[in-house]
């Protein structure tokens, strides 16, 4: 499997602002922020994207969604509310082939898909 920035970032060789991090799971700002609070959260597998997720793969995207919930408190959001959001593949905007999920939130966030393009 290639390696991408992501895995550099896990394991140390990349510099990253990170806010989590357990045996499974990396958690760090993103480094252009799409919003005040923008944090990404990464399984430490080098899983390609949603399309490839197996079965063992599971329990640990249900607990990125736990460190999701956790971060929203400890960044000051949880209340005020904020969106989890996976891109997958080119069309989802996907730009790096490790698998990851955006922790966005601290302002009114804008329409959901951000649509580009013409539709016809
Ligand atoms: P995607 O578009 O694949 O869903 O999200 C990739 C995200 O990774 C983007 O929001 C981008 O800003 C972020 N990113 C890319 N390279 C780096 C980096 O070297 N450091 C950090 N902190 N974020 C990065």
């Amino acid at each position: 499997m290639s390696e991408t920035i992501f895995s550099k970032i896990i394991e140390g060789s990349i510099p990253s602002q990170k806010v989590f991090e357990n045996e499974r799971i990396y958690a760090f700002h993103d480094i252009q922020p799409a919003a005040p609070v923008h944090v990404l959260i990464v399984p430490k597998k080098p899983i390609p994207s949603l399309n490839e997720i197996e079965q063992d793969d599971l329990a640990v995207i249900g607990e990125i969604h736990q460190v999701a919930v956790r971060l929203a408190q400890e960044l000051g959001i949880a209340e005020s509310g904020y969106r989890v959001i996976n891109n997958c593949g080119s069309d989802g905007g996907q730009t790096v082939s490790h698998l990851h999920f955006h922790l966005l939130g601290g302002t009114k966030l804008g329409a959901l898909t951000g649509i580009s393009g013409s539709h016809e």
